[in-house]
């Protein structure tokens, strides 16, 4: 039989281009050589998430006994945590297995090499279609002095089977996974230490956000060493790590290091003659997801970054109506990026460093909002950028505990080129945070209610 679509890799991007086209009537082959959901189903955003939101409860239950919810001593059972985690996995994993099936998507298990530009290999078999989606995601990077040993230098898929919180924890990188399960184990007991060679943490994104999460860090104790990078890690029971520090060397001892610089694509089964990459090996596409090979699409991480769950999905989608005779297109505008760190961050559309052209930028802190302080927290803010002229809005981020429930509506407000004016017509629930959006919105306008609008 000939498919009208074969995908290799169920993650995000392959299960979901796989439904999208399911539901449009094509014969669809998908094909995993581990499990239904990839990296951010199985060790990637779910299980990182169920951990972080646990960590953050131990956290407040601290703080309720502060205020006078006293609860006493909590027991942290991580074996139990982890057996409720996989709970949470498989239960999702069959609610894709279920709507596969409903669609009519064949599954097979096993790794598939791609044999020509309509011909895919799995474990000996051929298997033909007339299009094929390349969904094979990525995978952690090691550097060149440090090494995953699965032992003390774990990867985040090694960090989220732990079933001891380690008591001295060095995080090496400051980027999303790695400042996620560094907050997330700060708040379980852990001693944190971060190591990050650029100047900041999250580079790339608002700087002043990324020091909220920073000063976050310190104040429980932690300590963050930036311009900095790990020189040598000496392993004798305990890890002694030497650390060049702007200059200077710090040694330090920890109980377990984990390693989170960067990805590298899942390309080493794809390599066809002809297909296009980047100098990394990512598979270059357009905004309809083709690659220079009129049937092969790809999709997701092994396009390159951002690394990110739903931007996968959304490519998928895009991919699978494509191929269906649909003039679907991806939209770069509004990738949203959530970092579920302690407090958390979301960056949507372009931050004041990236705009080149007149902004105007509106602030409002969470300090000034009722919904925060009751909440028990008042770190942090939404900073709203729009274009100085027409006042349509081009980025927004946030920090602050919960604000990844803001995305949607940031994301909303930069998909329909919303202006200022629009975020701040808009009546806001109170006591919400959403009222910051308007406020910031405001704010920028200078008619924000509940700040001076300086
Ligand atoms: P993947 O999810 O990597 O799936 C690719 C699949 O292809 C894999 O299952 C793999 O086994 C399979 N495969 C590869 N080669 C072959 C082959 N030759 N044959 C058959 N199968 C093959 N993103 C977010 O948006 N939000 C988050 O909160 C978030 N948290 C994260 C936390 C962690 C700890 C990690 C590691 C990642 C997180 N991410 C998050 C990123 C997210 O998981 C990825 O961006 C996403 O999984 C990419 O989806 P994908 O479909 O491109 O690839």
């Amino acid at each position: 039989m000939v498919y009208d679509v074969a995908i290799i890799g169920a993650g995000p991007g392959g299960y979901v281009a796989a439904i999208r086209a399911g539901q449009l009537g094509k014969k669809v082959l998908l094909i995993e050589r581990d499990k239904l959901g990839g990296v951010c189903l199985n060790y990637g955003c779910i299980p990182s998430k169920a951990i972080i939101h646990l960590a953050h409860l131990y956290k407040k239950i601290k703080w309720l006994n502060e205020v006078g919810l006293a609860i006493g001593d909590v027991k942290l059972d991580f074996k139990r945590i982890r057996d409720w985690k996989e709970q949470v996995v498989d239960r999702l994993r069959k609610g894709i297995k279920f709507l596969l099936d409903s669609y009519g998507v064949e599954q097979i298990v096993g790794k598939a090499s791609l044999r020509d530009y309509n011909k895919i290999e799995v474990e000996g078999k051929i298997f033909e279609a007339n299009n094929i989606i390349i969904a094979t995601g990525s995978s952690p990077l090691d550097l060149p002095n440090l090494k995953h040993d699965g032992r003390d230098i774990l990867d985040s898929t090694a960090m989220l089977e732990l079933t001891e919180v380690p008591q001295r924890l060095l995080v090496v990188g400051g980027g999303a996974i790695g400042l996620e399960l560094g907050c997330a184990f700060q708040n379980f007991g852990s001693e944190l230490y971060v190591v990050e060679i650029m100047d900041q943490l999250l580079p790339g994104f608002d700087k002043e956000a990324s020091e909220v999460i920073r000063r976050s860090i310190i104040k429980k104790g932690g300590k963050v060493y930036l311009s900095s990078k790990v020189l040598e890690v000496k392993k004798n029971g305990k890890l002694k790590v030497a650390i060049d520090t702007q200059g200077k060397i710090e040694e330090i001892e920890v109980d377990k290091i984990l390693l989170s610089v960067g990805r590298k694509p899942n390309n080493e089964d794809i390599n066809i003659k002809g297909l296009q990459t980047d100098k990394k090996g990512y598979i270059i596409v357009d905004e309809r997801q083709r690659t220079n090979i009129e049937n092969i699409y790809a999709i997701g991480d092994i396009t390159g970054p951002p690394f990110l769950a739903h931007r996968a999905s959304k490519q998928g989608i895009v991919a699978a109506e494509v191929i269906s005779g649909m003039k679907s297109a991806f939209d770069y505008r509004a990738i949203p990026s959530t970092f579920f760190t302690d407090p958390e961050f979301i960056s949507v559309g372009k931050s004041s460093a990236e705009v080149s052209k007149a902004v105007i930028i509106g602030k409002f802190p969470f300090l000034a909002l009722g919904r925060a302080l009751t909440q028990g927290f008042s770190e942090g803010f939404v900073k709203v950028i729009a274009d100085k002229d027409s006042k349509v809005i081009l980025g927004i981020q946030a920090v602050g505990e919960g604000v990844s429930e803001l995305n949607g509506e940031a994301s909303l407000a930069i998909e329909a080129s919303l202006t200022l004016e629009d975020l701040g017509f808009v009546m806001h629930a109170h006591p919400t945070l959403s009222e910051a959006l308007m406020e910031s919105a405001e704010n920028a306008l200078r008619k924000a209610i509940h700040i001076l609008n300086k």
